[in-house]
């Protein structure tokens, strides 16, 4: 019997940067708020058998009535306030999921274009008790520079990797790893930077191109591109 996999679902950043009043995570895409077209891919997940969300302050109830009840998504069991930081809010969802989950899936809210293919590539990379997390290698060539902005020295390419999200581990190691990273006053943005940090595992699963996270208005206009290059290959796809 395959274990129980819950996943976090952060969307309670305040959008500050995309400039707007309303958080980006409710932004519509194609006419669909940004977080349902993420929480969709859950629902739609066998591999998934609980979410737990997380929304602004003062939004619970909104999300419910305006993102869950009308878009159908019944596997969001919990829907809990944020806190000030990324950290936070998922710190506050690992003390919200079943505790009957074994396996956690963190996967940023802002991120709607995740393929079924990816989540399930990353649930199976962590079936060995490891963390595995979705991440793309790097094309151009990177730079570690000084304040001042001298270079002090260039990595190799090869090994570099961005972080994307969905980042899965096992629930207890990744309980531990937030309780330790408060203790030591660490704040990450990086879920599997607080497990590696302890020691863990961590496998990297080649993430993909559009697996975008949307943070400004520029991304957005990407994103509704991408919906649009999506369309034209389904339809290319039929023919
Ligand atoms: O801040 P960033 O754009 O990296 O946010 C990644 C995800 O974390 C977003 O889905 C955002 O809504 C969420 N977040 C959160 N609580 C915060 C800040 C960000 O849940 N305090």
């Amino acid at each position: 019997m395959t274990s129980r996999v819950a996943a976090v679902i952060p969307a309670a950043g305040s959008g500050r940067r995309m400039g707007r009043s309303t958080p980006k995570q409710f932004l519509l895409l194609d006419g669909v708020p940004i977080l349902v077209h993420t929480l969709k891919v859950f629902e739609a997940s066998p591999l998934i058998h609980e979410v737990c969300l997380v929304v602004p302050q003062g939004h619970v109830e909104q999300c419910r009535e305006e993102l869950l009840e009308p878009y159908g998504l019944k596997k969001v069991t919990r829907t809990v306030s944020g806190g000030a930081t990324r950290q936070d809010s998922v710190y506050r969802a690992l003390s919200a999921i079943s505790a009957e989950a074994v396996r956690v899936v963190v996967h940023d809210g802002v991120r709607p274009f995740l393929s079924p293919e990816l989540l399930k590539r990353v649930i199976h990379a962590s079936e060995k008790g490891q963390g595995a997390i979705a991440a793309l290698q790097i094309k151009d060539t990177p730079k570690y520079v000084h304040d001042d902005g001298r270079v002090e020295r260039t990595p190799d390419r090869t090994r570099m990797y961005l972080a994307q999200t969905p980042q899965v581990f096992p629930k207890n190691i990744l309980i531990e790893a937030y309780s330790k990273a408060y203790v030591d006053g660490i704040v990450s943005t990086d879920d599997s930077s607080l497990v590696e940090r302890l020691g863990y595992p961590v496998q990297v699963v080649e993430g993909t191109w559009d697996n975008i996270k949307i943070t400004t208005m520029d991304d957005l206009a990407l994103a509704e591109k991408i919906i649009r290059i999506r369309r034209s290959e389904h339809k290319r796809a039929k023919r």
